[in-house]
C-alpha cells in the first residue's frame, strides 16, 4: 500500500471523535486524492471541533447521528476508529461486501519507512512514551517522532517527512494493537508498562483484555535488526511474558524494574513517585538499545517536565507544593499518586459515578492522608470508605473545585503537599479531565497570588 492507493477510491471514516485519528485520516486520503465520507453517531454540534479541522477539504460528505448501511456498501475502503468493536453490525455487513476494512495505525504501518517503537500498558503509556522520545533525541540516527495515542498527534498526514533513519515512538492503546493484529503488524520495538484490568466493558474478562496486549509481541517481525520485546519485571503478567518469549531466538527480550535506574539518574529526574521511576526504567531501556549514554540521558533528563494533568507540578506556595493530577480518573491511579509522596498530604478527590469500588482507595486515604476534600457524585460514597474504620484523616465534602481549592489553602501548613487525584471522571461537573486540571491550576495560582 502508499499513498498512491487512496487516490479516486471511496473512503468512509467511521469515527471523528476527539480521539482515534478520524481528522488525521481524512485529512490524508483527501490529501491523497480520495472521495471521503464522514459518519459518526455523534451530532454534527458534539463534533464540531473535529468538522472544523477539515474545513480546507469542503468536498468531504458527513453522514451524521447515525451510520447509514449504503456508505458500507458503497465505500472501497473503511477507515475505523479503534473505540468501534470489530463485531460492529455495519463492519460485519462490510465485510460480506468484501470491503477493505482499515484503520488510520494499520495505515500508518503500511507506510512507515521508519523503525516503530511502540509502547502500551494499563498506566503510565503517555508519560513512558514521552520520555521515550525525549531522550531518543540524543540518539545518533535521525528525527525521533512522537504519535499515536498521546493527545491528538498527526499522524499519516506526517509520513511524508519521515524517512528511514528516523525513529517513530507510538503511544499503542489495546484497540489500536487489535486493529494492527488483524494485519498482522506489530513495532519492530514493543515495551509494555504494565497490566491491571481495563476496558472490561469491552473485553469482558482481563484474560480477553490481556490477550489484546499480548499481540504487540505476538506479532513482531524476526526481521534484521531483530525485533526487540521489553517487558516490566515488576508487573507479574509481563514477567511471565518476558519468560516466554524470551525463549524465542529471532528476537531480543529486555526486563526493566524501576531498581534499575541508578542514583545519577534518579537524582536528575523530577517526577515524584516510584510509578513515574518504573516509566522511567522503561524508556531508559529504549533509549539505551538505541545507544544513548549515560552522560546523555543525565543532560537531558532535567527537561522533562511531567506531562499535564499527570503529577504535574502546579507551584510551590508558603511552602506548600500543589500537583495536578486530573487525569487520574480511577482509583488505582490516584493511590499511586498518594504512594508518590512522603510529605503529609491533603487531597481532593471526587467526581463521576463509574460504580468503581473506592474501599482501596478509601483505606489508604484513612491510613496516609491528612486531609480529604471530597467533590461530585461520588463525594459522599469515598467519605463513607475513609471513615468506615476510625481514622485521623479529616473528611470534608465540598460542591466545587473552587471551594475544594480554597479550603485546601487553609488546612495547608508548610510543607504540605495538596493533589488533585480524583479517582474518578469528570463528566459530573467538567467536559473531560484536562478541563478539571486546567481549572485547579487557575484557581490554585489565581488564589495564591
Ligand atoms: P496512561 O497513558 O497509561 O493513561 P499516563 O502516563 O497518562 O498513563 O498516567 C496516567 C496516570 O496514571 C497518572 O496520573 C499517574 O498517577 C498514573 N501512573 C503513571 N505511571 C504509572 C505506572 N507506571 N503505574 C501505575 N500508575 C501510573
Amino acid at each position: 500500500m502508499d499513498k498512491q492507493f487512496f487516490a479516486g477510491k471511496n473512503v468512509l471514516v467511521m469515527g471523528l471523535g476527539r480521539f482515534g485519528g478520524g481528522v488525521d485520516a481524512a485529512k490524508f486520503a483527501a490529501g491523497a486524492g480520495a472521495k471521503i465520507t464522514i459518519t459518526d453517531l455523534a451530532s454534527e454540534e458534539e463534533l464540531s471541533n473535529s468538522i472544523k479541522q477539515l474545513e480546507e477539504f469542503p468536498d468531504i460528505e458527513y453522514h451524521l447521528g447515525s451510520h447509514d448501511a449504503a456508505d458500507f456498501k458503497q465505500a472501497d475502503i473503511i477507515v475505523v476508529n479503534p473505540a468501534v468493536p470489530p463485531d460492529n453490525q455495519y463492519l460485519q455487513l462490510a465485510r460480506q461486501h468484501r470491503k477493505l476494512i482499515t484503520s488510520q495505525i494499520g495505515i500508518f504501518f503500511q507506510l512507515c519507512p521508519a523503525t516503530i517503537i511502540g509502547v502500551t500498558g494499563a498506566n503510565g503509556k503517555s508519560t513512558t512514551t514521552a520520555l521515550t522520545a525525549h531522550l531518543l533525541k540524543n540518539a545518533s540516527k535521525g528525527n525521533v517522532w512522537l504519535s499515536g495515542n498521546i493527545g491528538n498527534e498527526p499522524l499519516l498526514t506526517i509520513t511524508d517527512q519521515i524517512s528511514s533513519d528516523d525513529l517513530v515512538v507510538l503511544e499503542l492503546s489495546s484497540f489500536q494493537i487489535e486493529q494492527l493484529a488483524q494485519i498482522p503488524k506489530a513495532p519492530n520495538v514493543a515495551l509494555l508498562t504494565n497490566l491491571t484490568p481495563n476496558h472490561l466493558d469491552r473485553y469482558g474478562t482481563f484474560a480477553n483484555y490481556c490477550a489484546a496486549k499480548e499481540n504487540i509481541f505476538k506479532f513482531q517481525k524476526p526481521d534484521s535488526p531483530p525485533a526487540v520485546s521489553i517487558f516490566n519485571a515488576e508487573d507479574e503478567i509481563a514477567a511471565k511474558w518476558f519468560e516466554k518469549y524470551k525463549k524465542d531466538t529471532d528476537r531480543i527480550c529486555i526486563k526493566f524494574s524501576a531498581d534499575d535506574v541508578s542514583e545519577e539518574i534518579r537524582d536528575n529526574f523530577s517526577l515524584p513517585g516510584r510509578a513515574n521511576l518504573s516509566n522511567l526504567a522503561a524508556a531508559l531501556c529504549i533509549a539505551k538499545h538505541f545507544g544513548v549514554e549515560d552522560k546523555q540521558i543525565i543532560k537531558s533528563l532535567p527537561k522533562f517536565k511531567a506531562l499535564p494533568h499527570r503529577l504535574e507540578f502546579v507551584a510551590e506556595i508558603k511552602g506548600v507544593k500543589w500537583y495536578n493530577d486530573s487525569k487520574a480518573t480511577t482509583p488505582q491511579s490516584a493511590i499511586t499518586a498518594i504512594e508518590a509522596f512522603d510529605q503529609p498530604i491533603i487531597i481532593i478527590a471526587g467526581g463521576y459515578d463509574k460504580h468503581t469500588p473506592f474501599d482501596e482507595f478509601g483505606q489508604k486515604m484513612a491510613e496516609k492522608v491528612k486531609a480529604a476534600i471530597l467533590l461530585g457524585q461520588t463525594a459522599q460514597k469515598i467519605a463513607d470508605t475513609i471513615t468506615a474504620k476510625p481514622t485521623k484523616t479529616q473528611v470534608e465534602i465540598v460542591n466545587s473545585l473552587a471551594e475544594a481549592v480554597e479550603l485546601a489553602k487553609q488546612l495547608a501548613a508548610n510543607g504540605d503537599v495538596v493533589l488533585l487525584s480524583p479517582a474518578c471522571a469528570s463528566y459530573d461537573m467538567f467536559d473531560n479531565y484536562e478541563q478539571r486540571g486546567k481549572e485547579f491550576c487557575g484557581l490554585v495560582r489565581e488564589n495564591n497570588g
